[in-house]
């Protein structure tokens, strides 16, 4: 189905609703979506002989599908909306199908605009799933225009080439050497300050929504970022308890990082306690008022982009590193899920 500039394959969750005969199907819907939740329903339940429940929990990527909760009320079906699967991650107990809300819009204008910013000929390009359909038509463009533009593969964390998550910039480590700078084409600061921040190479992001094009708006951001990464290391120097975060989103879980950590902890004489928590938010942590510096190992977006909603501070595991004097602050890395 086409809904506000995209294209959802609604039509192959109503073949397999069929072809299942499944009557209770649930619905996951990102927020920038949900303005258009009677459509979808609408659609579902016109088509089929199903009846759709909305999971009202915010969804914020493919890390976070809900699944063996829904058993306890005899659902059949999970319909995620918005995102590509996550490949390597497959037993779901329930059967889930990924609808990724894939963007019609027009790329040549922005992408002509961006060219007098990028460095040097060779060019990585690089997309979320909204966009990544449209790389080799970009692809296309570049090379019209003498450019040597590539396109790099993830790891099994990242379905299509090209594309990132917030937490995975695989396609592009990939292919960091052997380019000068990236194209990235999508919307918001979130990925591309991901990007800037994990592969340390010039990003121009351009935006087909509103035609914009950002380079040094994203450096600036990036030095902002970087001093409260370094604000928060330094607030943590004198922790004595730290508090270890275990995401309980299947596509957040880092367990075994999380008891590497505790190991660590302890081997320096550091009390530190595992959290589980599904949901990450201000206010779920402040209870835990003995706890002097919390360290994330669940989506590594909490600690850089929620930072400043947190009254007691939360790092990544590298800032971790740092604090005990594991890493050098010049060796600072991005934190990612990684296989
Ligand atoms: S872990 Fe965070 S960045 Fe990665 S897919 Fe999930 S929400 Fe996005």
């Amino acid at each position: 189905m086409k809904i506000a500039g995209y294209n959802i394959n609604l039509e192959k969750a109503v073949k397999t609703i069929k072809e299942n005969d499944y009557k209770r199907v649930v619905l996951q819907v990102p927020d920038g979506l949900i303005s258009h939740l009677s459509e979808f329903i609408e659609f579902l339940e016109n088509k089929t002989d199903s009846s759709v429940i909305v999971s009202a929990d915010s969804c914020f990527g493919a890390c976070d599908f809900i699944n063996s909760e829904f058993i306890n009320i005899d659902i059949d079906f999970v319909i995620q909306i918005g995102h590509t699967p996550i490949p390597s991650i497959e037993d779901f107990q329930i059967p889930t199908l990924f609808a990724n809300a894939r963007s019609d819009l027009e790329i040549t204008k922005v992408i002509e605009k961006a060219m007098p910013f990028l460095k040097g000929k060779k060019v990585g390009l690089i997309s979320t799933a909204q966009h990544v359909h449209m790389l080799d038509n970009a692809s296309k463009i570049l090379v019209k225009n003498k450019f040597e533009p590539i396109i790099g593969k993830g790891d099994v964390r990242i379905q299509v080439k090209g594309q990132i998550l917030g937490c995975n910039f695989s396609a592009a480590t990939s292919i960091v050497d052997k380019i000068d700078s990236f194209l990235f084409i999508g919307s918001g600061n979130f990925h591309p300050l991901g990007l800037l921040l994990s592969t340390k190479k010039p990003v121009i992001a351009c935006d087909p929504y509103s035609n914009e094009v950002k380079a040094k708006e994203l450096d600036d951001l990036k030095d902002i970022i970087l001093r409260q990464r370094y604000g928060a290391i330094a607030r943590s120097k004198d922790a004595q308890v730290f508090g270890i975060l275990v995401g309980l989103k299947r596509g957040q879980q880092r367990i075994e990082q999380a008891y590497k950590i505790k190991d660590m902890l302890d081997s320096r004489q550091k009390q530190s306690y595992i959290f589980a928590l599904n949901h990450f938010s201000p206010s779920a942590l402040e209870s835990f008022r003995d706890i002097d510096c919390f360290i994330s190992t669940a989506c590594p977006r909490i600690a850089i982009d929620d930072y400043m909603q947190y009254k007691v501070p939360i790092i990544t595991p590298v800032e971790l590193d740092i604090l005990l004097g594991l890493k050098k602050w010049a060796d600072y890395q991005f934190d990612e899920i990684l296989p």
